[in-house]
């Protein structure tokens, strides 16, 4: 089976063909500058195609991938009928989504109605979803929620303490994000180890970066919020934040919410702290030369991790596996030798020869470590494809 995994931004799309049983990618690639002029980038076993084609909206950047994927040099396929289905990866499923679902008009119509929760993302996703309907008019298409995964936590993790009319009338609740990448990893955790009633904590550490608590294959807890600015502090974010620092600040410098949203989301984390770069290399580079803000940073974001990782523990009762994942959590053995020292107390016991590993799936905690800790590199597209291969074959 073949399906086109779709991420669309609203001047981007990526993509990805590949073979849901195998995790075999066939073709990859990138269209940028959709609505400006218009670039595609294509890779191929090893070859790279880059070509600018005139994308005014997201229907013409389809087309182009459409067209690069039967090409007779960089194609993959011979005719776009090849094509089984297309996953698309969609930010905010609001309440209405507990699960990746088969796109039909009610699906459409939900995904709007979350539009007021992911006001960035929702509309651009939908935008990837008509171009694939106008231009493979009945191809079957599922839409995967970053959202869904972490719809089974309880109301304790889920509501926040305020007014409930705002939960009632507006559905302001904790969501989630990564989902996607969060259920992959449980999912390849529990086929690791052979049975599912486990309690794992999940640490996906990239440029956005968030942890959830699992049992028994079911998400119970999620660092992220209504929105992913919540939890541990990450490359631009700041997470977690008294929101009297926001009244402050709005106050004294004149800034509107949405203003003060935007220094939060892109202009903070360890970026901020570090006054370096929000890329961990270049802190972890600036903090070997001395740099005491870039050594701030790192110990911040180590800290907010572990914090977590104590939080999830208590909340579980208890903890079996910890798993790595993502940019940091797969390349960064410094990082997470960091976060795991001080937890033999849980039972954590790190190899510091298995953990000198990088993007690789194997354990790096020693023997006799009560919890056995993995580093799993994620793979979302490959969820993606697998729940649309899933759903599409149940539909026929
Ligand atoms: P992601 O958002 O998952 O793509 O992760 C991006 C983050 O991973 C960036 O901050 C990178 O600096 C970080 N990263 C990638 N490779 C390494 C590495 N070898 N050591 C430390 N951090 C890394």
């Amino acid at each position: 089976m073949n399906v086109l995994v779709i991420n669309a931004g609203s001047s981007s799309l990526k993509y990805q063909l590949m073979d849901p049983e195998t995790g075999d990618v066939a073709a990859k690639g990138l269209c940028e500058r959709i609505g400006i002029d218009g670039r595609l980038t294509h890779k191929v076993d090893g070859k790279k195609a880059e070509r600018e084609i005139p994308m005014p909206t997201h229907s013409e950047a389809i087309n182009a991938v459409l067209e690069i994927l039967v090409d007779p040099e960089y194609g993959v396929i011979k005719s776009v009928d090849e094509i089984d289905a297309v996953g698309h990866r969609v930010l905010h499923g609001g309440m209405k989504f507990t699960d990746s679902c088969i796109i039909d008009d009610a699906c459409i119509k939900a995904i709007e109605d979350c539009i007021p929760l992911g006001p960035l993302h929702n509309p651009a996703n939908l935008m990837g979803i008509r171009a694939c309907q106008a231009v493979m008019p009945g191809k079957p298409q599922v839409a995967v929620f970053d959202t869904a995964f972490h719809m089974t936590m309880p109301p304790v993790a889920y509501r926040y303490a305020i007014e409930k009319k705002y939960y009632e009338n507006d559905d302001i609740r904790r969501y989630g994000f990564h989902g996607t990448s969060h259920k992959y990893i449980t999912r390849r955790a529990i086929a690791l180890m052979g049975r599912t009633d486990l309690k794992i904590i999940n640490c996906h550490l990239g440029n956005g970066s968030s942890l959830s608590a699992v049992k028994d294959g079911k998400c119970m807890d999620t660092s992220m919020g209504l929105s992913p600015l919540a939890g541990v502090c990450m490359g631009t974010r700041s997470g977690d934040i008294d929101p009297t620092v926001c009244q402050f600040i709005m106050n004294k410098y004149g800034l509107t919410a949405d203003e003060m949203l935007n220094d939060l989301n892109k202009k903070s984390g360890v970026k901020a702290l570090s006054g370096v770069s929000s890329d961990f290399r270049d802190i972890e580079g600036a903090a070997k030369e001395g740099n005491e803000d870039a050594q701030l940073a790192l110990d911040k974001f180590a800290y907010d991790v572990k914090k977590y990782i104590g939080a999830y523990a208590a909340a579980l009762g208890g903890c079996d596996v910890l798993t790595f994942t993502a940019g940091v959590g797969e390349n960064g053995p410094d990082m997470r030798a960091k976060i795991c020292q001080g937890l033999e107390y849980m039972g954590v016991k790190i190899d510091p020869e298995k953990n000198n590993t990088r993007g690789k799936e194997t354990i790096i905690s020693t023997d006799d470590s009560k919890v056995t800790v993995w580093v799993i590199p994620t793979n979302e597209e490959l969820m993606i494809a697998q729940d649309t291969a899933e759903l599409v074959k149940a539909a026929n």
